[in-house]
């Protein structure tokens, strides 16, 4: 049967005369049939990626992609009268993950498979996943994004692990997503759950209440942790994806032929930043339970777990009191105290035990001491790991460090977003750079045709004309293809530095208001969602919002510059941002950004990067030369050095420099408070003129230098193609599957 004949008979009548809806369920259905008949049975020793968050994004394109259908069943669609854009609308986006963490754990899975690997990732079914967001005065409102539907990607099984909390016995059960490979074998990502969860104890927003284990467990990712009871919920969280997952590992590797003892011959668990380390003792244990001595098994673990640290901010490296894992997980504590004391025996230093004098479990000090690798996620993370943050570790065990710069998946970020972009490529340079990212070198050679660099400006331009259209239809906002497309699309936090480029776009509104017309005119665009207690992220937003409604409502200012805030940014929205962007904004405090895969999602569809010199932004400079990036900022030495000081006074820069002021002085003017709330824009402006911590004054004058500087380069079409050009062409370093083949050469040996 061919792919129309299939559907037609789900369908049970002409692709012509079904709903957008039912043809969604009937690829849903088919391709969730091709992708089992690719399911790998064959291995001996699999990768379970272990890991919080899993930002897979909508699956059915990248699955038909992935499987080799996605151009004849597009061409079915078109020759019946649909759209394969309308189709893709029907399908929920879930949101099981913050940002950049989670979805290189789904670019990875998608790697591991297409390069035929046996790797599994192992995560939670969170029923809401983190929240859809809302603007409303102004302001972010958090909601529930329910994802699941009775016919989803989601597919139920009968395995189920017990496991137990103090005083609470429940039963995992796990539920799985087909992960198929580019032209490849299909993987699995296993999800666990729990089937007393109930969605309608959600409240106002996303609350609810958060002692109901039984109920809420699974309900959202991360739910708010500015209290207790949300920390607690975290550790139970985190306990029961552990637990269920090192049962299943276990089981596997026993039906495989494992007696245990041999584990690291089956398995090799890679740990995801510090949220599953609790794997970490609960295998211990559970070998320990079927009969395994405890320093066996302490060996056996240590040579199965492998850590992937993705943060250098101290309060992203989670601590728990041992008073909360005595409330819930009461069972790892004389285990946890055991790996203490081990350490204790052997290193007389005091910042590497693991329990610490205030009786503190700092986890990843587990990671480290009892896994085999620790690894960063680009060059200067893994330097500054090395160097400093971790420094006494890495001299305990300089062998385990090691670098894994981060990739992004081309099926996704290139292929399936940017569907112009890849057949030019196709016709340019051939298929191979599919299969084997550097190829897109090839690109190169063509560094003077000027065919093809006006087929670049040509392309940019109708994805800029896409993006238009779309901004209209979803926010019914308006914006010109002809202006420069400055993007800043990412989490929000201070030192991601949003209000870096906030305090620019103040600074620009006023001197057109002071008759200064800017020879370009610029399309500023941001997209973040901020933590729901995370209160200065929250200001940010309310002061870009701000901005938005002043400067895009006053005509002497808004035919030279526009301010859109995307509304619930996400991994669809990205697909249809990153393609249509001219400046790609990275411009994190150097050393506070572990990698970014944002900056290489934009340099891979032809932006041009404005960024610090700060996680792969370094590397993204190498590749591309000095030409093709506009570089700013203190440097990341610089920032270590201040911080170590503490010699950085904001209001310094404040009180010295008048644009700054001027600009920071704006944020509390009439105009805004006539749009805005007094409180949040005091609080924010306090706090960049008496805190400031990410150093966002230090690097105005560098930063309006040099965007100066790149909106003028702009104007040079031919040049500026050029560098699109070559950032294209030396994106290939940045596909994870070139991430994957070091991993698995390096840690995994699969
Ligand atoms: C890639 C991606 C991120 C990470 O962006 P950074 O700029 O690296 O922080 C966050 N959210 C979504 C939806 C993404 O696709």
């Amino acid at each position: 049967m061919n792919i129309q004949e299939k559907m037609e008979k789900y369908l049970g009548k002409p692709v012509a005369q079904a709903e957008n809806a039912e043809i969604y369920h009937a690829l849903l259905n088919i391709v969730q049939g091709m992708a089992a008949e690719n399911e790998r049975t064959d291995s001996k020793k699999k990768v379970y990626y272990i890991s919080a968050e899993f930002l897979i994004g909508k699956l059915l394109s990248n699955n038909m992609i992935n499987l080799g259908i996605y151009g004849e069943v597009k061409d079915i669609l078109e020759k019946n009268g649909k759209d394969i854009g309308e189709i893709e609308e029907i399908e929920p986006e879930p949101s099981l993950g913050n940002g950049g963490l989670g979805r290189l754990a789904a670019c990875f899975l998608d790697s591991i498979a297409t390069l035929g690997l046996a790797g599994d990732g192992i995560g939670l079914n969170y029923h809401l996943g983190l929240f859809k967001q809302v603007f409303e005065n102004n302001l972010q409102k958090e909601t529930p994004n329910p994802w699941i539907e009775k016919d989803s990607w989601l597919k139920k099984t009968d395995v189920t692990y017990p496991v137990e909390f103090k005083g609470l016995k429940v039963n995992a059960r796990m539920y799985d997503v087909e992960v198929t490979g580019y032209n490849n074998k299909t993987n699995k990502l296993h999800l666990f759950d729990l089937d007393s969860v109930d969605d309608t104890i959600v409240e106002d927003g996303i609350d609810f209440n958060k002692e109901d284990i039984e109920k809420n467990l699974t309900l959202f990712l991360y739910p708010d942790d500015s209290d207790e009871q949300g920390r607690l919920l975290r550790i139970y969280q985190q306990y029961f994806m552990v637990s269920s997952g090192a049962q299943l590992i276990l089981d596997e590797c026993t039906a495989k032929g494992s007696n245990l003892y041999d584990l690291p011959d089956y398995a090799v668990i890679q740990i995801n930043d510090t949220h599953p380390t609790m794997v970490i003792p609960e295998l211990i244990r559970l070998l320990m339970a079927r009969g395994m001595d405890m320093d066996d098994a302490i060996d056996v673990v240590s040579r199965t777990c492998a850590y992937t640290n993705h943060t250098i901010l101290a309060e992203a490296l989670e601590k728990w009191p041992v008073y909360y894992l005595k409330k819930v997980v009461p069972q790892l504590v004389p285990i946890i105290e055991v790996l203490d004391d081990k350490v204790r025996r052997k290193f007389e230093d005091e910042s590497v035990a693991i329990i610490d004098r205030n009786d503190t479990v700092h986890m990843a000090h587990i990671d480290i001491h009892y896994g085999f690798s620790v690894n960063g996620v680009a060059a200067l993370h893994t330097e500054i790991l090395k160097n400093s943050e971790l420094n006494n570790f890495y001299k305990i065990y300089p062998e385990k460090f090691n670098n894994k710069t981060n990739g992004i998946t081309f099926r996704r970020w290139l292929l399936h977003c940017n569907p112009r972009l890849t057949a030019f490529l196709d016709e340019t340079i051939g298929e191979g750079y599919k299969k084997d990212a550097s190829e897109l070198e090839k690109l190169l050679q063509f560094k003077d045709d000027e065919k093809v660099l006006e087929k670049l400006l040509d392309i940019k331009r109708k994805n800029k004309e896409a993006l238009c259209a779309y901004l209209k239809e979803t926010q019914n906002v308006e914006i010109s293809p002809d202006t420069i497309f400055d993007i800043q699309v990412k989490r929000l936090h201070e030192y991601k530095r949003q209000q870096l480029n906030a305090l620019y776009i103040i600074d620009k509104y006023l001197e057109i208001k002071a008759g200064k017309i800017p020879a370009a005119p610029v399309t500023a665009i941001f997209g973040a969602k901020a933590a729901p207690a995370y209160v200065i992220a929250k200001d940010i937003i309310h002061l870009i919002l701000c901005l938005q409604e002043i400067i895009n409502n006053d005509p002497e200012v808004s035919p030279y510059l526009k301010v859109v805030m995307v509304e619930n940014y996400n991994v669809t929205k990205a697909g249809k941002l990153i393609p249509a962007c001219d400046i790609s904004e990275q411009i994190s405090l150097a050393s506070k950004e572990a990698s970014g895969t944002g900056n290489m999602k934009f340099m891979l569809n032809g932006a041009v990067t404005l960024g610090t010199e700060d996680g792969a932004n370094v590397e993204i400079h190498e590749c591309v030369g000095d030409d093709n990036i506009f570089v700013f900022g203190a440097s990341s030495d610089e920032v270590i050095e201040h911080y170590a000081k503490a010699d950085y006074v904001a209001k310094d820069y404040y009180e010295d420099n008048p644009a700054i002021k001027a600009a920071v002085d704006f944020i509390t003017s009439d105009e805004m408070l006539e749009v805005g709330c007094e409180e949040n824009l005091e609080r924010l402006q306090k706090e960049l003129i008496n805190k400031d911590w990410f150093m966002t004054l230090l690097d105005f004058d560098s930063y309006k230098e040099t965007k100066e500087k790149a909106l003028e380069a702009y104007a040079d079409r031919k040049e500026w193609a050029k560098k699109a050009l070559v950032n294209i062409a030396k994106a290939g370093f940045f596909s994870s599957d070139r991430t994957i083949e070091e991993y698995n050469r390096d840690i995994w040996h699969l």
